[in-house]
């Protein structure tokens, strides 16, 4: 698939972000869009709702991660750097604060190792396995350590008491992962204390990522 423009990336970045927070799956000013540039990165702005963002103000970051043009970036913009330093191919991060995927991050009785079940060969082709990352306040850049561990294993995570942190090869591809993740979990609550008939070893080993 041809990489987008600059132009049409910092379009996509903001169309996902009305659409995300239209439906409800991020709110106030949480969550946070970026993408990979040929020479750095466009991020989502600090205290901004992905609902109204301005394809000009989005931040722009040089390789080292300076702010080259538009307004200052997230305050989470180590979670994505930790993305794409450990993941070459990635060429999107997303991060919700989205209601069910917190939900289950705050579950005591969860496999930290692999959170949600295989409920659907969807999920098992867009998001696959889903570890746990444990709970660091907001700043600490502990955090970023923590998911740079995982990162090289696996596109997305999910962050104790906070949310989940997806990356893609591209915008689409995060975005549909991320929102996957999220039905899912919300899909996993629905089933809580029901005896489920979930995808066998060998059915899971049957699907390919999508
Ligand atoms: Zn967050």
């Amino acid at each position: 698939m041809p990489r987008l423009s600059e132009a049409n990336l910092r379009d996509a970045i903001c169309h996902l972000g009305a659409s995300l927070f239209q439906r409800g799956l991020t709110f106030g000013s949480a969550g946070n869009i970026s993408a990979r540039l040929e020479d750095g990165w466009l991020m989502t702005p600090t205290n901004v709702s992905l609902g109204c963002l301005d394809p000009a103000r989005l931040s722009k970051l040089d390789a080292a991660g300076k702010l080259v043009s538009g307004d200052p970036p997230t305050k989470e913009t180590f979670l994505h750097r930790a993305m794409y330093e450990e993941r070459q191919q990635a060429g999107a991060v997303v991060h919700l604060h989205s209601t069910h995927s917190v939900a289950v991050s705050v579950l005591a009785d969860v496999d930290a190792t692999n959170v949600l079940p295989p409920i659907t060969a969807y999920y098992v082709m867009r998001v696959g396995q889903l570890p746990l990352v444990p709970y660091h306040p907001p700043g600490d850049l502990g955090l970023a350590e923590a998911v740079r561990k995982l990162a090289g294993k696996h596109h997305a995570v999910l962050l104790a008491n906070h949310g989940p942190v997806v990356a893609g090869s591209s915008l689409d591809a995060a975005a549909n992962a991320i929102e996957e993740l999220e039905e899912t979990a919300k899909l996993f609550l629905l089933l809580r204390g029901s005896r489920l008939r979930l995808l066998t070893e060998e059915q899971v080993a049957a699907l390919k990522p999508a």
